[in-house]
């Protein structure tokens, strides 16, 4: 497993929580939007060994409250689940952040007790979505296995969006309502650019767009909310 970053502290990852984040490396999608290009392919440079960060962890209890694993894709990590257990340990609390392509791995470290809190990336409305993932022989169902089972409740969730001005249009927010109807916690952010991004050329939306896509997410989803458009 290579740890490839560590976000010290940050208020925003792990809602209602003091956290830190891990970036791990390698990821299943290409989207094109992303903005962690440099993690996908294997040849990010280990920054951390396995040790140093549990060392780091150990020296911030009472500080820090939990741990956000990220990435690239967490689930690919061979030694995801015993690296969970050790932080476990340390008495954290653990949220992992995943694009729901593996969703026997995710429902496996839930049902062994390893996570308190899910984010799973919701890419676009189904049609759209190899697209959006950059994944050639993409299969739904993996994703709505993974979308049926959080919502089923065995753990605290949130799905998210990040719009794309060339990627989204109001078709993938209308199926995105009716697919995830219901009460769950759902954040739609804006794409924001940058020199990391995978593919250039994308732009974000304006706020008052991001609130027309709002619009169509409400009547399904109710508690679905604009987040960092503050301002
Ligand atoms: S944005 Fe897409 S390609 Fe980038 S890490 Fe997330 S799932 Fe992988």
């Amino acid at each position: 497993m290579k740890i490839c970053g560590l976000q010290k502290t940050t208020l925003l990852d792990f809602p209602g929580h003091v956290a830190a984040t891990i970036f791990l490396d390698r990821c299943n999608f290409r989207c094109p939007f992303c903005h962690n290009s440099g993690l996908l392919d294997g040849e990010a440079e280990t920054l951390f060994s396995q040790d140093e960060i549990l060392d780091f962890f150990k020296k911030r209890k009472g500080i820090l409250e939990g741990v956000c694993i990220t990435g690239g894709e967490p689930t690919l990590a061979p030694e995801l689940e015993p690296f969970i257990r050790k932080i476990r340990e340390l008495g954290y609390l653990v949220k992992l952040d995943t694009n729901g392509y593996r969703p026997e791995i995710l429902k496996n470290l839930v049902f062994s007790g390893l996570l308190d809190y899910v984010a799973m990336d919701i890419k676009a409305g189904r049609s759209n979505y190899s697209e959006a993932a950059g994944k050639e022989f993409f299969k739904i169902k993996y994703i709505e296995e993974s979308v049926s089972f959080l919502m089923s409740g065995k753990v605290p969730y949130e799905f998210r969006t990040t719009a794309v001005k060339g990627i989204h249009d109001l078709k993938d927010f209308s199926d995105i309502g009716r697919w995830l109807a219901g009460n769950s916690p759902y954040y739609l952010q804006n794409f924001e650019d940058s020199e990391q991004v995978l593919c250039s050329g994308f732009q974000s939306f304006s706020k008052e767009e991001l609130e027309e896509f709002l619009n169509v997410l409400r009547p399904f989803l109710p508690n679905a909310l604009l987040r960092g458009t503050e301002g």
